[in-house]
């Protein structure tokens, strides 16, 4: 676990399951149809059962680049915000659809006025974001946030595996 405080606000990164955390907001990393999947998606439904995806069933959809929120189930949360993220091979270069994932949650958060979020790597996985360069955009994304005053009073980055944990290290040496 690697932690830094900015402006009062915890930034970590841990190794982890983000099923396992307990915070205010957990960040999944949804599709655009709200439809469930593997990954990430696969392990939040799962844990918090079929209430969330009755309620992503009502809400219907999110665009790329944005965020929804539902309750949390079973989860030890009260939010899970539904973030789409990008898919890599249709967007490669332009960095503003993942850092508009990332920047919807954490105003979602600051909507809820909650204190703690967890979120994972997104895009990374099925969608095919190289880590190296996703690091940096959801690290940069989230410390601008938490420079301006917020409700929240710790951000966590919960990566499964070594590889996305060490690529979040190395990038948050280099911001
Ligand atoms: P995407 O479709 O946005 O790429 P994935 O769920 O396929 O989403 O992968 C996103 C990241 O989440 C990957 O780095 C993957 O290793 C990671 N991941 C998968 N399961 C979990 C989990 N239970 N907790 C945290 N991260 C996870």
């Amino acid at each position: 676990m690697s932690t830094r405080t900015i402006n009062g606000v915890t930034l970590a990164l841990l190794r982890g399951n983000i099923v396992d955390v307990e915070v205010d907001a957990i960040v999944n990393a949804a599709n655009a149809a709200l439809a469930g999947g593997g990954g990430v998606d696969g392990a939040i439904h799962r844990a918090g059962g079929p209430s969330i995806m009755e309620e992503c069933r009502k809400i219907g959809g999110c665009p790329t680049g944005s965020a929804v929120a539902t309750g949390a189930g079973k989860l030890k949360a009260r939010y899970v915000y539904h973030a789409v993220g990008p898919i890599y091979r249709q967007n490669p270069a332009d960095p503003r659809l993942l850092a508009g994932a990332y920047q919807a949650c954490l105003d979602l958060a600051e909507q809820h006025k909650i204190k703690s979020i967890a979120f994972p790597s997104l895009s990374t996985g099925a969608y095919g974001y190289p880590l190296d360069l996703a690091a940096p955009i959801a690290l940069k994304t989230v410390i601008e946030h938490i420079e301006k005053p917020t409700s929240l009073q710790q951000v966590m980055f919960v990566l499964f595996g070594s590889s996305a944990y060490e690529a979040f290290e190395r990038a948050l040496q280099q911001l």
